[in-house]
C-alpha cells in the first residue's frame, strides 16, 4: 500500500503542522483504508489564524484595497478553483466518496460562486436618508462584519465553502475555514490557491482538527464576528451557545427531511428522475435529498415501479469509475447507524420495497444499496430522521391537505419538490409548504444567483443571492449637521 499523503493547514499565510505537532487519518470510504493524513488544530493554532485573520481586516494591506481590487481577487480565486477542477475532484472523490462525475461537475460550478461575488464586490451600496430633521444630512455605510469563522461539514466541502468565503471576501472580510476531519483534503488543496489570487496571508487560513476542540475554539473566539456554519443540528446548538457568549452573528445551514410531492396529474418520467436525483443522486448523502416521498394514491404504484425498476440498475462500485452511478457513505458510522434505522423502520411496520442491505459485489468500502421503505405511518424512525444516505421513505396521501399536512411533518424545512402538470395546483401547495426552496418539477438545483437556506431545525439566514453578501456587513449610521449654527444647548427650554 503507498504511503498516506500528507498534509498541512494554512494558517496566516504558512502551510504548517499542529502546535502540537498531531495528526488525525483520512480514510478512503471506497476501500476503508487510511490514504491521507493532516494536522489536528489546537486551540492555539486557532487562536493564531484568527488573530491573523484579525490584522489582516484592520492594519494589513487587505483592509486599503478598495471593493473592486478585492472583487478581482475573488474572481482570480475563482479562475483558479476552475483551473485546477480536476485534479480537486479527484481528491474529493478519494477523500468522501462523492463520485468523480459528480464532484468533477460541482467544483467546476464552484467557480461561479466565486465570479458571482467577486461582482458584488463593488456594488455593496450604502444610501442616503430623507432625515426627519432640518439640517442634517444622515447616511448609511456597509463595513465589513469582521472576522468571519466558516464551518463546514464533509460532503461538498469546496462547494459548502464558496457559499461562505466568495461572499465573506466580496465583502472585506478575513475568514478562518474549519474543514471537516472527514475528507479535508480537497479544502487542503485549495488553500494553495489563495496566495495564487494574490490574497494576503491571514486574510484566509484553512484549519483542520476535531470539532473540540479546534471547532469549539474558533465559535468561542472574541475577535470572531461572524459564523457561518453548515452542519448538523447537534452541532450547531454547540455553536450557537459558544458565539452567544461573543454575541456573534451566527447563520446555519442545517440538514433536512425533505419531502417530493408527487401528484396523479404529475408527468411519470419526469418525476421519477426527480425522486432518483433526489435520494440517489450523490448516494442521498445531500442536505437536500429528496428523503420522503409523498406520493397520490392512484400514481403510488406505477411511480414505485419506474423508480424501482432505474434504482436496480444503478451500477455502484469504484467512485473514481466514470461509470459508477453510485459509490460509497462517507463514513463507517454513517453505514451502520443507516443499518440500524431501516432495521427498525421494517420492524415498526414499514415494507421494504427495495434494498436495505450493502451491495454483495462490493466487498469493502462503506457501501449501501438503494434502498425503498413504503411507511404506512410518518411515525416511523426513517420517516422522522435524517439519514443522509440513500434510503427513499414513502408515504402516500389522497388529497392535497393531506399532502401539504405530511409534507410539513418535520422539524426540517430546508427543501421540497413539487411534481404536478397542473400549474396552479403546484403554486398554491408551493405557498403552504414550509420549506427554504421548493422546486416544481425539478429537483436539486442550485445557483449563485438563488438565496438557499431553510426554515426550522434546518437553521436560519441565506447563502447564495445578493442578500448573502450584505450578511456580512454591518450597517453604521452617519449624522452630519449642516447648519451653521451651534448646537442648541441641551438644557435650555425653547
Ligand atoms: P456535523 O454537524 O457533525 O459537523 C459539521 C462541522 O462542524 C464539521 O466541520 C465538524 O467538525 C464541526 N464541529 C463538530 N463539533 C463542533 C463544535 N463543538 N463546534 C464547532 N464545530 C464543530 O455534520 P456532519 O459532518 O455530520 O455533516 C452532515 C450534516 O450537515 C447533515 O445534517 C447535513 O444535512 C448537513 N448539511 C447541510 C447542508 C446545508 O447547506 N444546509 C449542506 C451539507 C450538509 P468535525 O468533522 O471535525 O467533527
Amino acid at each position: 500500500m503507498a504511503e498516506p499523503k500528507s498534509y498541512r493547514m494554512l494558517i496566516d499565510g504558512a502551510l504548517v503542522e499542529a502546535a502540537d505537532g498531531a495528526r488525525l487519518d483520512s480514510i478512503n470510504p471506497a476501500t476503508g483504508e487510511v490514504w491521507a493524513t493532516f494536522p489536528a488544530a489546537t486551540a492555539g493554532d486557532v487562536d493564531r489564524a484568527v488573530r491573523a485573520a484579525h490584522r489582516a481586516m484592520t492594519a494589513g494591506p487587505w483592509a486599503r484595497l478598495t471593493a473592486t481590487q478585492r472583487g478581482k481577487h475573488v474572481r482570480r480565486l475563482g479562475d483558479l478553483v476552475a483551473e485546477h477542477a480536476d485534479r480537486k475532484a479527484e481528491v474529493e472523490t478519494i477523500d468522501t466518496g462523492k463520485l468523480l462525475r459528480e464532484t468533477r461537475g460541482q467544483i467546476k460550478y464552484v467557480a461561479e460562486f466565486y465570479h458571482y461575488n467577486a461582482g458584488l464586490a463593488d456594488k455593496i451600496e450604502g444610501a442616503t436618508l430623507p432625515i426627519d430633521k432640518p439640517d442634517m444630512l444622515v447616511m448609511t455605510v456597509r463595513e465589513p462584519i469582521g472576522v468571519v469563522a466558516a464551518i463546514v461539514p464533509w460532503n461538498s466541502q469546496l462547494f459548502l465553502t464558496a457559499l461562505k468565503l466568495g461572499p465573506a471576501l466580496a465583502a472585506g472580510n478575513a475568514v478562518v475555514v474549519k474543514a471537516s476531519e472527514h475528507g479535508p483534503a480537497s479544502l487542503l488543496e485549495f488553500a494553495q490557491l489563495i496566495e495564487q489570487a494574490g490574497i494576503p496571508p491571514g486574510v484566509v487560513s484553512v484549519i483542520t482538527g476535531l470539532g473540540d476542540p479546534c471547532g469549539k475554539a474558533l465559535t468561542s473566539h472574541p475577535l470572531v464576528a461572524r459564523v457561518a456554519f453548515t452542519g448538523g443540528p447537534e452541532t450547531a446548538r454547540h455553536v450557537v451557545r459558544n458565539a452567544a457568549d461573543n454575541f456573534a452573528h451566527v447563520t446555519l445551514e442545517l440538514g433536512g427531511k425533505s419531502p417530493i410531492v408527487a401528484f396523479a396529474d404529475a408527468d411519470l418520467d419526469n418525476t421519477a428522475n426527480g425522486v432518483i436525483a433526489g435520494i440517489f443522486g450523490a448516494s442521498g448523502q445531500s442536505c437536500v435529498a429528496g428523503s420522503r416521498l409523498i406520493v397520490e394514491d392512484r400514481l403510488c404504484e406505477s411511480l414505485l415501479k419506474r423508480v424501482v425498476e432505474r434504482a436496480k440498475t444503478i451500477k455502484i462500485g469504484d467512485p473514481l469509475d466514470a461509470a459508477t452511478e453510485m459509490g460509497p457513505l462517507c463514513t463507517r458510522g454513517q453505514l451502520d447507524r443507516i443499518q440500524e434505522v431501516v432495521a427498525k423502520t421494517v420492524a415498526a411496520g414499514g415494507r421494504l420495497v427495495l434494498g436495505g442491505e450493502r451491495p454483495a459485489h462490493m466487498n469493502r468500502g462503506w457501501y449501501y444499496g438503494p434502498t425503498v421503505i413504503e411507511c404506512p405511518s410518518a411515525e416511523l424512525p426513517a420517516v422522522e430522521q435524517e439519514l443522509f444516505g440513500p434510503v427513499l421513505s414513502v408515504l402516500r396521501f389522497k388529497d392535497e391537505d393531506e399532502a401539504v399536512r405530511l409534507a410539513n411533518d418535520t422539524n426540517y424545512g430546508l427543501a421540497a419538490g413539487i411534481f404536478t402538470n397542473d400549474g396552479a395546483k403546484g403554486l398554491r401547495v408551493m405557498k403552504r409548504l414550509r420549506s427554504g426552496v421548493v422546486w416544481i418539477n425539478t429537483y436539486r438545483a442550485v445557483s449563485p444567483i438563488v438565496p438557499f437556506g431553510g426554515y426550522g431545525r434546518s437553521g436560519y439566514g441565506r447563502e447564495g443571492g445578493v442578500e448573502a453578501v450584505l450578511d456580512y456587513t454591518r450597517t453604521k449610521s452617519v449624522w452630519i449637521n449642516l447648519s451653521s449654527q451651534p448646537m442648541a444647548d441641551p438644557f435650555v427650554l425653547r
